[in-house]
């Protein structure tokens, strides 16, 4: 875990290195990005709450008021379902929600983002989309113990214990990722497993693509 001088050091560093590929994406323009002139990952299709009709929390969120440090990528351990249509994808947003505040008495989706087995993207805890467009702050989750409240929880539909997940939902995993990077400063080596830090078989095989996952990332920040 990095200390906050270290991790200060590397987003500064960070800005840096960006700002030296902006004069060819200003073009681009997309006004979407907090960083501005150093944005050069398009935002990919995320779902808002409202879009998939979540429940509203039960209690009062914590907002972070600095940025996350590190990425964390979860599997459902739900079934690998064969729909991979936006309609699936927004309806597994709402199992989830039930769950984890139904089952796990917690008061929202536990994890900020959701991507579907179709490559769908929603958000999962109410807040983390504007928290993820704006840059500058954290919707606390509880999707992984000691790494809540400075960490991006990305959950990906499915059980991967056996099976590789989807071509469509890696490829929005890479995309999600590279721009939740990009948004927070974050360096693509801070892309970590559920089970760097908490004792899970969570998330399966996705970890032993932990590192092409972190180099393709690499290629688009
Ligand atoms: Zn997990």
């Amino acid at each position: 875990m990095p200390t906050p001088d270290f991790a200060m050091n590397r987003r500064t560093l960070l800005r840096g290195t960006a700002a030296l590929g902006a004069g060819a994406l200003l073009a681009a323009g997309a006004p979407w990005h907090a960083t501005g002139a150093g944005a050069a990952v398009d935002q990919p299709d995320i779902a808002s709450c409202d879009a998939w009709n979540a429940r509203p929390p039960s209690g009062a969120l914590t907002i972070i008021n600095s940025k996350p440090n590190k990425i964390i990528v979860h599997h459902t351990a739900l079934a690998n379902s064969t729909d991979y249509s936006q309609a699936h994808a927004f309806q597994d947003a709402r199992d989830i929600q039930n769950l984890h505040m139904d089952t796990n008495g917690w008061v929202d989706t536990g994890q900020q983002f959701t991507i579907s087995r179709g490559g769908w993207i929603t958000e999962g805890r109410h807040g983390s989309l504007y928290a993820l467009l704006h840059g500058q702050t954290l919707v606390q989750g509880a999707q992984c113990v000691g790494q809540n409240n400075q960490s991006v929880g990305i959950e990906n539909e499915g059980t991967y214990l056996s099976v590789q997940p989807p071509t469509a939902l890696w490829n929005s995993l890479i995309a999600m990722c590279a721009f939740s990077c990009q948004q927070y400063g974050i360096a693509a080596t801070e892309i970590y497993g559920h089970n760097d830090f908490n004792n899970t078989q969570c998330p399966g095989l996705i970890h032993d693509r932990l590192p092409e996952l972190r180099t393709s990332v690499a290629g688009l920040i």
